[in-house]
Formats: C-alpha cells, sequence, structure tokens
C-alpha cells in the first residue's frame, strides 16, 4: 500500500471512510455542524470511493427532490377505509360506537345463543307448540318447550331495541 492509497482511506483531517459515510446524509442535507461538515468535504476531496458514494447519493435525493408532490385523490380515505381488513374493522367497532351498557353488548349474550339457527330453530319449536295448541292438540309439558323455544329470538330483539333506545336518547342530548 503505498502513500496515495494511505491518503484514499484516511484524509488529512483523520475522517475515516465508514466515519464518512455514516455523515453523508446529514452532509447532504446540510445538518452537519460545521466542522465535521468540512471534515466531510476535505475527505471527499481525497477520497475517491467515498466520493462515488456521495455522487450516487446526491443523485438519489435529486431524483427524489424531482418527483411531483400529489394531492391525495378525493376518495383516498374512503380506500384506505376498504383496504382495512373486515375483521380488523370489526374489531374496532367498540371504539367507533358509543358505549353501552354491558348487558346490551352483543357480546353479552352466549354466541351459540345469539346464533342464527338457535335463533330460527327456536322461533319453529314456538310455532309449532302455538299451532299444536291452535290444533287443540296442546299438551301442558309444551309450554316450557314452547316458551323457550321464542327466548333466543326473543333476547337477541331486546337487545337489540335497547341499543337503539340507547342511541336515540344519546342523539337527543
Ligand atoms: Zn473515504
Amino acid at each position: 500500500m503505498d502513500g496515495h492509497d494511505q491518503r484514499e482511506h484516511r484524509a488529512d483531517d483523520g475522517l475515516n471512510c465508514p466515519d464518512c459515510r455514516l455523515e453523508l446524509q446529514d452532509y447532504l442535507d446540510g445538518t452537519l455542524e460545521k466542522k465535521r461538515s468540512l471534515s466531510v468535504f476535505l475527505h471527499l476531496r481525497e477520497c475517491a470511493a467515498c466520493r462515488v458514494e456521495h455522487d450516487d447519493l446526491r443523485a438519489v435525493f435529486a431524483a427524489l427532490e424531482a418527483l411531483p408532490s400529489l394531492e391525495a385523490p378525493a376518495d383516498f380515505d374512503d380506500k384506505i377505509l376498504a383496504s382495512v381488513p373486515y375483521a380488523a374493522y370489526q374489531a374496532m367497532a367498540s371504539l367507533r360506537r358509543d358505549r353501552v351498557p354491558v348487558f346490551l353488548e352483543e357480546q353479552f349474550l352466549p354466541v351459540w345463543l345469539r346464533a342464527r339457527a338457535v335463533r330460527l330453530g327456536g322461533l319453529v319449536v314456538t310455532a309449532a307448540v302455538a299451532f299444536a295448541f291452535a290444533a287443540g292438540a296442546g299438551r301442558g309439558w309444551l309450554l316450557a318447550p314452547g316458551v323457550a323455544g321464542v327466548l333466543p329470538e326473543l333476547l337477541c330483539r331486546m337487545q337489540s331495541a335497547g341499543r337503539r333506545l340507547v342511541a336515540l336518547r344519546r342523539a337527543e342530548g
């Protein structure tokens, strides 16, 4: 390694290549402290390798600067919202919606009770019992399943009516 190579890798001011490259972005931004900036300047004058790095970085910055600034399109918000996965959107429901008393939260009722099959099935049972009584075939033991059948649907509806009531009261202030 001759004297020239030595200078290539360690310029007079003592700034070495790794340090110089670390400073390059700040140097180009003009945010580097004056003395440090001068060190980089002197190193770049002596070191071809760092100069290449510097020129590349400057070209990238210039290209970025040259990009036209774009206005966000009018439907930008809608597009962002549309790209949010539906599950995540649902998970945020409690944040969007005004809080309601906990017994009015859908989660307050067990999942099986809220299941469409259970609600519809229950209604079918109740309807069958009502039909049996109407046809004169009603028996006392049929009353319990007849009443129980309507409960899931009834509870869900009462809950949803309760939520609407709370929302209405809030809207009225
Ligand atoms: Zn260098």
